[in-house]
């Protein structure tokens, strides 16, 4: 079924995602608006699944707003801890405020003696036409790494420092922006998502 939209609402207010996506969706003739220039507040996010989460928050947007939502949801799953943080990634050592330094030396802490450091990120992009659309379009992206002992490196953000990538001898914190996207969890969603788009 043809899908052409003109405009579209980022159900983010981060702004680093709200830069990448204006960039990339552009060129594809969609005005990308935000909630906060629509004065939507953020939803919440409950689930235990991140493809849930992302469902809830480009639902809330679009139904506020009437136009179609795009949503992403992502976090870092560490093997030996059975997915942790998984989810709550952004709040794993509080919500009050979140830090990503307090969250580092957490994950620090948990794998002190643990020996496989096996991890992933994992990024999934929601896009509903509108808000009781049936058929979202969903696209995924994982990258695979282990959970360093100490951290290293000044770029990126969250648990970058900590991101080891054994085939580069290198943390996420130590890829440029463009060298990141190329590999990251949320540049192959996004690539996975203009597919669907431009053959919708
Ligand atoms: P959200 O998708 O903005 O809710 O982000 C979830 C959380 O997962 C972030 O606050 C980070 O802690 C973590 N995270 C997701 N993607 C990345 C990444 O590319 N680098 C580092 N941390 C990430």
């Amino acid at each position: 079924m043809q899908k052409t939209m003109k405009k579209l609402v980022i159900a983010s207010n981060n702004p680093g995602k709200l830069r990448e996506f204006q960039f990339l969706l552009q060129p594809l003739g969609i005005e990308v608006l935000t909630q906060a220039q629509l004065g939507i507040t953020e939803a919440e996010e409950p689930h235990i699944t991140f493809v849930e989460n992302a469902l809830a928050k480009a639902r809330h947007v679009s139904r506020l707003s009437g136009l179609p939502a795009l949503a992403d949801d992502s976090g870092i799953c560490v093997s030996a801890l059975n997915g942790a943080p998984g989810v709550l990634s952004a709040r794993y050592a509080g919500n009050n405020p979140k830090s990503d330094q307090r969250n580092n030396e957490k994950l620090l802490q948990e794998m002190q003696d643990v020996a496989d450091r096996r991890a992933h990120y994992y990024c999934v992009l929601v896009l509903l036409h509108h808000a009781d659309d049936p058929q979202p379009f969903i696209a995924e992206g994982e990258w695979c790494g282990e959970i360093a002992r100490e951290e290293r490196g000044g770029g990126g953000f969250g648990y970058d420092p900590l991101f080891w990538l054994p085939e580069l001898d290198k943390m996420s914190a130590e890829l440029g922006r463009e060298e990141k996207h190329a590999i990251s969890h949320r540049g192959k969603a996004l690539k996975a998502l203009l597919e669907k788009l431009k053959a919708s």
